[in-house]
This record gives C-alpha cells, structure tokens and sequence, in this order.
C-alpha cells in the first residue's frame, strides 16, 4: 500500500509502499476514510520549528487526522469489532500517569503522538492503539468526520468563554480559525471579527460565521477592532495564529476583564511590556492542547451532524494519497482551508 511518510531528518515528504498493518494486542487496524493535512504536518514537512526535536523515530507515516472503517483488531479489543467507523485522538495516552488518572489524559505525562512519534494516517490503511480509538456512532459522513479532531480544537477555543451576546475576535483564518468562527457563530456571539492577511481565507471566513474580516495588512487591527466596538475593545481574542506580534497587539483591543483564549502555537518567546497591562487590564489568559477526551468528541460528532455544510465548507480541496506531494504544496501556499486526502 502507499503512504505519505517523512524518511530523512530534512525538508520534504516521500510517498512509498509498505506493508499493510496487522493488529497486536489492544490495537485496532482500519482502512482509511478520508484523512486531512493539519498545520503541524506543515511544519513536519519544512523539518523546522519543533518537528527535529519532536517527531522520531524515523521514517514515520504522517497524518493524524483521519476516519476510517475497521478492518482488524488485536487481542484484547473488545470495543471495537470489523465495520465499524471511527476517528482517532492525536493524543495517545498511557492511561497510568497522574494526569490519566485525574480525567486529563489529553496532556498525559507520556504521551505519544499519532503520525508524530507512531505511524499516523497518511496511508490506505493504518493502525492504532484502541485508547485512541473514538468510534463514530451516527451517521456523520466519513470525510467530515476526518475533520472532527482539529474541529475538536477549535470547539475548545471557541467554548472557553461564554461567547452569548458578545464581540469576538479571533486571529487567523486558516482551517482552525475558519473552524473557530463556525463554532462561534452557533454560540450567540454578538460580532465575529476575523483578522486574515489572505483574502481567500477571509472570504471563506465569513461563509462560515465569521460578521467582518480584517486585512492587517491594509489596516491596523487594534484600531479598526476599537472603531468596531466603541472604543472598549472585545470580550473575548481566541488566537488561532501562534504570531507574536498578532498576540501583542490583542492585548490592545481586549476588554479590560476581558478573556485572551491561545490554540495557536507560538514558535518564538513572547515579550509582553512589564506585563502590566495584564494586571491593569484585569485579563484572563488560557491556552488548550488538543481536546479533552473523550468529552470535547462527542460534541465535535454532534456539530459535524447538525452543520454539516459549515463543515464542509471549510474542506477546499481533495487529493489521493498518491499526489502527496500536491497536496502539501497546496496546503503550504497559505491560501486554503483544509485539505483532505483520500485513498486512492
Ligand atoms: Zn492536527
Ligand atoms: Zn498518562
């Protein structure tokens, strides 16, 4: 079978046959559905940022964000059985740790990352551990259901805060603050103001929820942001971009008591002046790593059921498996929003 995989601790991805998967004990093996490249296998593609300390062992299949049909499973499933569908958690835990053990195994102490550190989706059929196995009990369609993790991210952003009757900003339109947006605009938000460099990303941000999108490169956000809300800023920022000065800037246009909610990854140090005006604005910073399991899913499944054309809206473009190569070149000019892989 073919596969998306990262070979060499460099640039780039290869697309190569390996054997088809047979279960060990406690592992379940499907055939793929429809899977779908995330931010992070950008950055394992560019081999910069975190993927040099973070994804071994090599090779590695890529991928994490998938659906698919069971085919097998190993000694000792007895959740799980041949036919049924599912989608998968990222985050693979031990289910022994403390945090495990406390209803937090979403940042498990051990944890093992699929398509990072195991072989993840990018392939026509793949294998996983059935602690990470979420089986898909209604009749979401299974290419919406490959979008259900990241969505699963975006739910957690945009559930942070209660969002009834008021302005919202979020930073970034790519596929998760696309997802952001659509999640918020089914929240009660009073005004849903999107900050995109991209104009396509905007465009499609306002398709799904999103009341105004700001171009920060033709206009000042912090301004254009106070002019829209009477000089007192937002309620609530949820960053979806991880940039520095973006987060900066935020800080400016939040409400004093306001809520600065982070799912984006910043990839430098963050330099906030004294940090004062956290203090002085009375704000509340958190930030959300993956979705809590197994709650955050079973919310996720219930979106992807009851707005399904938000959903896929945001998938802009497909691929087989075997155009890899395309595919991650669409994904990484910046311009779309999630891009789907299917087998071939
Ligand atoms: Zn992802
Ligand atoms: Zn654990």
């Amino acid at each position: 079978m073919k596969a998306i995989a990262k070979t060499r601790p460099e640039a780039g991805i290869e697309i190569i046959d390996m054997k088809e998967p047979s279960p060990g004990a406690h592992e379940v093996v499907y055939s793929l559905g429809a899977a779908a490249i995330c931010g992070s296998d950008l950055t394992m593609y560019r081999w910069d940022n975190w993927a040099p300390g973070t994804v071994k062992p090599l090779p590695v299949v890529l991928g994490h964000e998938m659906s698919g049909t069971v085919v097998a499973v190993g000694k000792g499933v007895e959740a799980f059985k041949p036919g049924d569908r599912i989608s998968a958690e990222t985050h693979i835990s031990c289910g022994k740790c403390w945090y495990c053990r406390n209803d937090r195994s979403h940042v498990c102490s051990n944890m093992v990352l699929f398509g990072h550190n195991v072989n993840g989706c990018f392939s026509e059929f793949g294998l996983i551990n059935e602690r990470a196995v979420w089986k898909i009990e209604s009749d979401v369609p299974l290419e919406l259901a490959a979008m259900m993790e990241p969505l699963g991210v975006a739910m957690r952003g945009a559930e942070a805060v209660d969002l009834q009757d008021q302005p919202v900003a979020i930073i970034g339109a790519g596929p998760i603050g696309q997802m952001v947006a659509a999640v918020a605009s089914t929240r009660g938000a009073q005004n849903i103001i999107v900050i995109e460099p991209c104009p396509g990303r905007r465009k499609l941000a306002l398709e799904v929820g999103a009341d105004v999108a700001i171009d920060p490169g033709a206009e000042d956000p912090v301004r254009a942001i106070l002019e829209l809300t009477d000089g007192i800023g937002v309620e609530v920022v949820i960053d979806c971009s991880g940039s520095v000065d973006a987060i900066i800037d935020s800080i400016r246009y939040t409400r004093t008591c306001g809520h600065l909610v982070m799912i984006g990854n910043p990839h430098v140090p963050i330099t906030i002046d004294g940090l004062r005006d956290i203090v002085h604005k009375e704000l509340h910073i958190q930030g959300h790593f993956g979705r809590r399991i197994w709650q955050t899913w079973g919310r996720t499944e219930a979106f992807a059921l009851k707005y399904p054309e938000k959903l896929a809206r945001i998938a802009t473009a497909r691929y087989p498996l075997i155009r890899g190569h395309e595919a991650f070149e669409k994904a990484l000019d910046g311009t779309q929003g999630k891009i789907l892989l299917l087998p071939s």
